[in-house]
């Protein structure tokens, strides 16, 4: 019997004297830095930011506000919250000790789980950020074919996800599948994101009367720097010695972005 153990890219015998990295993934061997998922494993664990939003609908609601508006701000507050548990899930399950009992399969059916819901979160997000802007900035044709984009995109996205999950998947032969599906996951994503420009060109475009709503375009750049770190992830690998990588950036900024969609919507 083996007593080597995986972890990520490299592999250690069991009681050697040597400070183990943190496990890598099961479903493509990637290391995982020292603070990989730990930003949204401590928002989610301590209901930070759960505790913000009633924060942000205490300020937010009033008696004319109708059951859509509301609507479209629980869902993303709800689909905010969810992400963190899918993304506490995917990169820390090292962490919780979850994996000991289960085959190679199973952890990568675990894997594959929590990417597939984060990867719907996200849509979710951008798809209720762009409508509740669309409805501020409503007097624009256009951002309703905007919203209309979006949440086309998290309808296309599910399909693209299923097709991630079925059972053969989880074999090493379907990998090179699983990639395929996981970049057009991607595409979908960052078609939703780049969309988004409509609502700088929208919010720029404003006249006098609703000068107010000028910086609603800001969210977009605020989500920005993330999202180019995201795009660079492949340029700069994660290594077992690495604690600060581009994917934590990108954890980083979107966490300001949620959190500037809120106080713009407060504020503007
Ligand atoms: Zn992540």
């Amino acid at each position: 019997m083996s007593t080597a153990v995986n972890y990520g890219l490299i592999t250690v015998n069991k009681g050697d004297a040597v400070e183990l990295p943190r496990k890598g993934y099961h479903i493509d061997g990637e290391c995982r830095p020292a603070h990989r998922g730990r930003l949204f494993s401590m928002v989610y664990h301590s209901n930070l930011w759960l505790i913000i939003s009633a924060f942000y609908l205490a300020a937010k609601c009033d008696p004319t506000m109708t059951l859509f508006e509301l609507g479209i701000r629980l869902t993303m507050i709800a689909s905010v919250q969810y992400g963190f548990k899918c993304s506490d899930w995917l990169h820390c399950s090292d962490l919780y000790d979850a994996d000991a009992s289960k085959s190679l399969e199973e952890q990568r059916q675990h894997e594959l789980t929590g990417l597939k819901y984060d990867m719907l979160c996200i849509s979710l997000i951008l798809a209720s950020s762009c409508i509740m802007w669309a409805h501020k900035l409503f007097f624009f044709e256009n951002l309703d074919i905007l919203a209309g984009f979006n949440a086309g995109g998290v309808v296309l996205l599910a399909f693209v996800l299923w097709g991630m999950m079925k059972p053969h998947t989880l074999k090493d032969e379907y990998m090179p599948h699983y990639r395929f599906y996981l970049k057009l996951a991607q595409f979908i994503l960052a078609c939703q994101y780049f969309s988004m420009l409509q609502l700088v060109v929208a919010a720029r475009n404003l006249d006098e009367q609703w000068a107010h709503l000028r910086n609603a375009g800001l969210i977009w750049f605020v989500y920005f720097p993330g999202m180019f770190c995201f795009v660079l992830k492949p340029f700069f690998p994660s290594t077992k010695t690495t604690i600060w990588g581009p994917h934590e950036v990108f954890h980083f900024f979107t966490f300001a972005g949620h959190l500037a969609t809120m106080i713009l919507d407060v504020s503007l």
